[in-house]
C-alpha cells in the first residue's frame, strides 16, 4: 500500500522507517512477549528505553549537565500554564513576545492566574506575518517567553535572541523542535510537543535548565512541579510509556540521518521546493509573511479566490496530498514540511502547484 504525502500540522507524518520499526517489534518487543504498551513502567527493560531517549535528546541538541531533560503530559498547552506558575516572580513581570495564536494562548494563561504580563513585542499590526526584530523588556523581567516557530501564521526564528544574563529565555519549539541546530545555551527552558517533529501526541519534551529548577516555587501542586518530576526522571506518576519509547525511535532516526546540521539541510531543501513554487508563480500564489521570515516547517500561501483554494486543496488531495488547509483561524493553505516529510513528497507539491496554475492561472 503507498503511503500518502501528508502536509498535517500536527500530529503529523514520522518516518517510514520509525513505523516499520515499532510495527516489528509492536507484538512482541525484542523477544518479550509483550508489547511496549504492556510493560509496567518500572521494569528495567522499560527503565533502558526512557534513559535512552533521554540520553538521544542531551546527545542531539549537545547538552551539558546543566540541563535536565523531562517528558510530561498536558501538551506545549500545559507548558503554558506551568512556566508562568513556576517561574513569574512576585514583584516582577513575566515578559512575552507575542507572534501569533499560540504566543497569546500562552500570554492569556499566564494573566489568568494572575500573573503580571508585559508584552516586550509583537507582530500582531500585521497579523503576525513576520518576527519582531527588537524587543522592550520591563524593568524587573522574571523571563522571556518567545514562540519559535509559528506553526499557524507560517513565521520561525532565524536566530536565537540574546536576552541579559539574569533573565531566563524559555521557548515554546513546538512546531521546530530538533528541526536545525541551535545555540542551545541562550535558552533556561525549552518545550515541545511532540507530536510535530519528534513522534505522537500525548508527550512534551522539557529541557530545562537546573538553575531554573531551583527558582520553582516549592508550593505548586505535585504534578505541576518540574522539580517532582525531575527527581522522579520523569516517573513520578505513570509517563506516556508508548509515546517516550516511539520519540526514542524518531530521534535515532534524527542521529542516522547525521544529526540536526543534514536534518536542517534537508529541510532546507523541502521548503525551497515549496517557496520556489510561489515565488515563480508571478503572483498566482502569495506566501504571507515577510520572507526574511518564512518559516521551514509550515508553509502558509493565499490563491487568488476561496473558491480556487477549495478546488486546489480538492484537487491535491486526488493526488495524494492531504493536510494543505490553512489553519481554521487564518485560512488559505499551509504545507507543513516537518523533519519526517519524504523530500518526494515537497517535491510532488511543488511539481502539483506548478501544474494547477499552469490550469487555473
Ligand atoms: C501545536 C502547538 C502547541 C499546542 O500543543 P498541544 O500539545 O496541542 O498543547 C503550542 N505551541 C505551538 C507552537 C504549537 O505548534
Amino acid at each position: 500500500m503507498e503511503r500518502i504525502h501528508n502536509f498535517n500540522a500536527g500530529p503529523a507524518v514520522l518516518p517510514e522507517e520509525v513505523l516499520r520499526e515499532a510495527q516489528a517489534d509492536f507484538f512482541n518487543y525484542k523477544g518479550m512477549g509483550l508489547s511496549v504498551m504492556e510493560m509496567s513502567h518500572r521494569s528495567k527493560e522499560y527503565q533502558a528505553i526512557i534513559d535512552a531517549t533521554h540520553a538521544s535528546v542531551k546527545r542531539i541538541y549537545n547538552l551539558g549537565d546543566d540541563y535536565e531533560v523531562l517528558f510530561l503530559q498536558g501538551g506545549a498547552s500545559m507548558q503554558f500554564l506551568m512556566v508562568p506558575m513556576s517561574f513569574a516572580l512576585e514583584g516582577k513581570e513575566a515578559n512575552y513576545i507575542n507572534t501569533g495564536q499560540w504566543s497569546k494562548k500562552a500570554i492569556s494563561e499566564a494573566k489568568k492566574i494572575g500573573k503580571t504580563v508585559h508584552v516586550a513585542a509583537s507582530s500582531e499590526d500585521r497579523n503576525f506575518c513576520y518576527i519582531p526584530k527588537s524587543w522592550n523588556l520591563s524593568d524587573n523581567p522574571s523571563y522571556l517567553h518567545i514562540t519559535n516557530n509559528n506553526t499557524i501564521f507560517g513565521t520561525e526564528w532565524k536566530t536565537d535572541p540574546t536576552v541579559p544574563a539574569n533573565v531566563p529565555l524559555i521557548a515554546d519549539m513546538s512546531s521546530n523542535f530538533m528541526s536545525k541546530p541551535i545555540d542551545v545555551q541562550k535558552y533556561s527552558m525549552i518545550y515541545a510537543g511532540a507530536q510535530k517533529n519528534v513522534g505522537p501526541s500525548g508527550v512534551v519534551v522539557v529541557i530545562i535548565k537546573k538553575d531554573l529548577l531551583e527558582r520553582v516555587n516549592p508550593n505548586i501542586p505535585t504534578m505541576l512541579d518540574y522539580n517532582i518530576h525531575a527527581k522522579n526522571g520523569s516517573m513520578y506518576n505513570t509517563p506516556p510509556t508508548f509515546g517516550i519509547y516511539m520519540i526514542g525511535l524518531v530521534l535515532n532516526w534524527i542521529e542516522n540521518f547525521g544529526g540536526l546540521k543534514m536534518v536542517q539541510t534537508n529541510n532546507e531543501v523541502k521548503a525551497g521546493y515549496i517557496y520556489d513554487a510561489i515565488d515563480a508563480s508571478e503572483g498566482f500564489y502569495k506566501g504571507t509573511v515577510d520572507k526574511d521570515d518564512r518559516s521551514l516547517m509550515n508553509i502558509t500561501f493565499r490563491l487568488p479566490s476561496e473558491e480556487l483554494e477549495a478546488l486546489f486543496i480538492g484537487e491535491a488531495k486526488k493526488e495524494g496530498m492531504i493536510g494543505l488547509k490553512g489553519h481554521r483561524d487564518v485560512g488559505g493553505c499551509r504545507a507543513s514540511t516537518y523533519n519526517s516529510l519524504p523530500l518526494p513528497a515537497a517535491h510532488a507539491l511543488a511539481e502539483f502547484m506548478r501544474n494547477f496554475k499552469k490550469q487555473h492561472g
